[in-house]
């Protein structure tokens, strides 16, 4: 008997990204910014890896975390509200949970919320009982549905969800909201959060193997790096030793800082990783309590 035949094994690493929209250029410049680049296909589908054995896939953002579960592609740039919608249905059709998020990235952050008529006298979710909801997210829907015990019907629409109520297609809606323009010009006012969502890498539930798996390793330590200093900022300054008490609790949200001692002085040298903003106002702060010659610079790049 001759052995089964094998699927080739792939020792290149595929990522799918969403082709235009949203999360499209801000997934490239991430992965850019771990120090990937690509030659791009004539059809723009397909993003070979020059600098690492690490391809792109072009896609629907709906399409993201199927691709995933098949093996077609590793990992997967995607909204939170896509990858749990999708991880969602298939465990209500029994399926095996295929995807996980692996990290949030920090990025195309919004809320799926409830929301309903501006007339509306909103007193609790148990006013929805016996209307009819208008949503693009059914699974996530009748799962917050379920867990407040209300029983409401669930009207799935693929888009323009915010004008069913006006349309007498549903009383109310459930929808992804930014800044809840669209909602105010549609006369609806959002009153629940269901989920709060921003774009993650996903992956499959299982760790990669071999040659995959260090890559996606090698990946994951670059994009923390990249994620852990994306609003971090070097700051530079000089005190005299006696003021660094004043100094330090303006410093809250910076690693220990570098202290060097000036020679033959009373005066040090400080640098200081900071993770939060570096305001002017906090400048002038630090000036105050007796920083001097205060020089704020970006951060290209860490590795923890
Ligand atoms: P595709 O053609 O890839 O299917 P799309 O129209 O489904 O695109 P976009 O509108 O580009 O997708 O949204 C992609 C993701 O951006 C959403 O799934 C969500 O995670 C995030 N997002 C951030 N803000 C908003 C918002 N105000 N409305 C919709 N999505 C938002
Ligand atoms: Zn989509």
């Amino acid at each position: 008997m001759s052995p089964p035949a094998s699927t080739p094994v792939r020792d290149r690493l595929r990522i799918a990204i969403q082709k235009s929209g949203r999360l499209a250029e801000p997934a490239r410049a991430l992965l850019a910014s771990c120090g990937l680049s690509w030659r791009e296909s004539r059809d723009r589908l397909f993003c070979y890896g020059e600098s690492l054995p690490v391809d792109l896939l072009l896609v629907r953002d709906d399409d993201i975390p199927g691709l995933i579960a098949d093996g077609v592609c590793d990992l997967g740039v995607v909204g939170r509200n896509v990858l749990l919608e999708q991880g969602g249905g298939r465990v209500g059709n029994g399926a095996a949970p295929a995807f996980r998020e692996w990290r949030a990235l920090g990025f195309g952050g919004c809320r799926l919320a409830l929301a309903v008529p501006d007339a509306w006298d909103w007193q609790g979710p148990e006013q929805l009982t016996g209307k009819r909801i208008a949503t693009s997210y059914p699974a996530l829907l009748s799962q917050w549905l379920a867990g407040q015990g209300i029983a409401a019907e669930v009207v799935l629409l693929s888009g323009s969800v915010e004008i069913a109520p006006r349309l007498g297609q549903a009383e109310a809606i459930c929808d992804l909201v930014s800044s809840g323009a669209t909602l105010t010009a549609n006369q609806l006012k959002p009153v629940m959060t269901l989920l709060e969502s921003e774009a993650v890498l996903a992956g499959p539930v299982e760790t990669l193997d071999a040659a995959r798996g260090e890559l996606a390793e090698l990946l994951l330590r670059r994009l923390d790096g990249a994620l852990r200093i994306r609003h971090s900022k070097l700051l530079l300054f000089q005190a005299s030793r006696r003021v660094l008490p004043d100094l330090l609790p303006l410093l809250p949200d910076a690693e220990a800082p570098t202290v060097m001692q000036l020679d033959g002085a009373d005066d040090l040298a400080l640098q200081a990783l900071c993770h939060g903003a570096v305001t002017w106002q906090r400048l002038e702060d630090l000036k105050r309590a007796g920083a001097r010659g205060l020089m704020v610079l970006p951060v290209e790049g860490m590795l923890a």
